[in-house]
């Protein structure tokens, strides 16, 4: 399912498509025409003799085929399963949650400005990190894995890694208002003069 609402880029007819193949999947049948003359294969990669016979599968025509084709077949989840086309997982929508509690702990209180602009910087962060977050490179360019053993498949699988995590946006917002301070064509309240550059350790970090 999850490799279905992935690869299917939005689009619902590739995703039902690909849904009701699996059964021939589970039964290492990955390419076929049915009777519509319609041909039809799986996404994923070939698989190796080694991996097809390391793999468990069902027999065609057997009891379990005829039930799991009843059950990805049936028009409920079937009907549901548009709604997955656009693959919005709640994972970085937590991840948010998580750098907005860091910039408006629950326990304290802050004034409506305060609160507004705290929820700024945990946009910034998210957006920094989350949404322009890139794959980490090796030093000549190539991209990074990392090799991660799966208890299910009871295989080894390639994971990427990321860039770290930084708070980069930080040291702009502070670079652009220092210029904005500095700039003769702006007048404050306060006079430039009284202002010293702040610490390398932002309490916000
Ligand atoms: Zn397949």
């Amino acid at each position: 399912m999850w490799f279905t609402c992935a690869t299917c880029k939005g689009d619902v007819e590739a995703l039902q498509k690909r849904w009701k193949f699996i059964p021939h999947h589970a039964c290492n049948e990955h390419e076929r025409t049915d009777g519509d003359g319609n041909r039809h294969r799986c996404e994923h990669t070939p698989l190796t003799a080694r991996e097809q016979k390391k793999r468990m599968w069902i027999e065609k025509d057997s009891v379990a085929f005829q039930d799991l084709s009843s059950l990805v077949l049936d028009k409920r989840p079937l009907k549901d399963l548009e709604k997955m086309a656009l693959f919005k997982h709640t994972g970085p929508l937590e991840i948010f949650h998580s750098a907005l509690l860091k910039y408006l702990p629950k326990r304290q209180a802050f004034s409506y400005d305060g609160m507004r602009e705290r929820c700024y910087l945990a946009i910034l962060e998210h957006n920094e990190n989350i949404v322009k977050r890139k794959q980490a490179t090796t030093m000549t360019g190539e991209p990074r894995f990392k090799q991660v053993y799966c208890k299910k498949s009871k295989q080894w699988i390639l994971k990427t890694i990321f860039t770290p995590h930084t708070t980069e946006f930080i040291r702009h917002l502070i670079n652009r208002v220092m210029d904005r301070r500095h700039d003769p064509n702006i007048t404050f309240n306060v006079p430039t003069s009284s202002l010293t550059p702040p610490s390398q350790h932002c309490p916000c970090t």
